[in-house]
């Protein structure tokens, strides 16, 4: 027997984290004894008689042997019954609209994921679905809130100034004036191993594998996890119908990643803390964003809704001398590859005015603290040390006229 069979992917599996994210989804081929299974290209799977496949599969789109497994593992990690996955997170994003009715209307917090706004504001709308933004949604939801809301969309920590949102004061929020309005998680930058939104109350969970899921930088892929069956089937049927799915062999990939997710999670955890220690005591710095420092406005939140406090790999700082200082910053460091992207296995850095939130008009992305200045960290798995080092270097660089 093996442990998928005595482990259902369910929330009361007894196994951690880490035991359900080697084994489920994983069992031995039952052909060859592979333990790890084989990259099932095959794009058709043989009918006995019509409308009556030999197994469960009858064409790729539709499911296919990698992608299933890759969604089982998922869905156990998430706490969640059911999970999808898809060719990017923006095909995630946008599957989760487009099963919103025309006339609906949308509650967003204001420093979404740049390509999330952009949907919201450049594609959405234009399918009839109007979104609203807030920095504080605590405060703003009860007014927000219209006779055709539909869906709220929160990113915690949100991207790029790491602000944290309370998941479960949302949810009973909404529970309290409209429990039809579903709450979407973008949990991207903590990935399951940090923080399970479902736990706290949301509908559905989201992630861009593409980071901290994958987290080797060579995989762009979406996964969605919900305990709704309307929900699941709802945005099963749209996977299906709009076919933004991922391969076989990405399916494959991200799920050979997950297998170490918790290993990363932690040990960029611990690094991203060990350089917002050292940045929040460097005189060339403003100010850092880091969920896991105490003195972060909501520590108290992370304390209650991430694993162990952890603060996950992210950072972002205001660093002195304006976009100047910044564009001398990220150019000087030798460890740190300035590119976007974030989750991998290696430390990135980037200036989000001008490369991931280049697309927000400078007010809006003034209002939500992403200013010209600000440099984001996605700190990886290599040596701390070596990681300080750079930082520091690169900060001394950096503060020379
Ligand atoms: C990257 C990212 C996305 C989009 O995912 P893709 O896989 O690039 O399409 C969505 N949300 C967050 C927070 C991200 O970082």
């Amino acid at each position: 027997m093996t442990l998928e069979e005595i482990v259902p992917s369910t929330p009361e599996s007894q196994f951690g984290f880490a035991t359900k994210a080697i084994h489920v989804g994983s069992a031995h081929d039952p052909h060859s004894g592979a333990v790890i299974s084989p990259i099932s290209l095959s794009t058709t799977f043989a009918q006995s008689s019509p409308a009556n496949p030999i197994g469960v599969y009858e064409y790729s789109r539709s499911q296919n042997p990698n992608r299933e497994a890759f969604e089982k593992v998922i869905a156990s990690l998430e706490n969640g019954k059911y999970a999808l996955a898809f060719s990017s997170g923006s095909a995630a994003t946008a599957n989760i609209l487009q099963s919103l009715a025309q006339g609906s209307h949308v509650i967003s917090v204001g420093d979404v994921y740049g390509g999330t706004h952009r949907y919201f504001t450049k594609v959405a709308n234009t399918h009839g679905i109007k979104t609203d933004f807030t920095n504080d949604i605590i405060t703003d939801l009860p007014n927000l809130i219209q006779d055709n809301t539909k869906l709220v969309w929160v990113e915690t920590p949100s991207n790029p100034t790491l602000s944290i949102t309370d998941i479960s004061k949302v949810s009973q929020l909404l529970k309290s004036i409209n429990p039809n309005i579903f709450l979407v998680v973008d949990n991207t930058f903590l990935s399951p191993y940090i923080q399970n939104p479902l736990n706290h109350g949301a509908d559905i969970v989201v992630h861009s594998v593409t980071k901290y899921i994958n987290g080797h930088s060579d995989v762009v892929m979406g996964v969605l996890a919900t305990n709704s069956q309307i929900l699941y089937e709802r945005l099963l049927f749209l996977q299906n119908a709009i076919g933004a799915i991922p391969s076989p062999f990405d399916s494959w990939l991200a799920h050979r990643g997950v297998k170490t997710l918790h290993l990363r999670a932690s040990r960029a955890s611990s690094n991203a803390l060990a350089i917002a220690s050292l940045l929040q005591n460097h005189s060339n710095v403003l100010a850092v964003n880091y969920p896991g420092l105490k003195t972060h406005k909501n520590y108290k939140v992370v304390q209650k809704q991430h694993r162990d406090a952890l603060g996950g790999g992210m950072i972002s700082f205001r660093i002195k001398g304006g976009a100047k200082g910044a564009a001398k910053f990220v150019s000087s460091t030798k460890i740190f590859t300035l590119a976007e992207s974030l989750g991998g296995i290696e430390s990135l850095l980037e200036v989000p005015a001008v490369m991931t939130h280049a697309g927000i008009p400078v007010a809006e992305r003034e209002k939500a603290g992403v200013f010209d200045d600000l440099i984001r960290l996605s700190v990886g798995v290599e040596d701390e040390n070596d990681l300080l080092q750079d930082i520091k270097q690169a900060l001394e660089l950096s503060q020379l006229k």
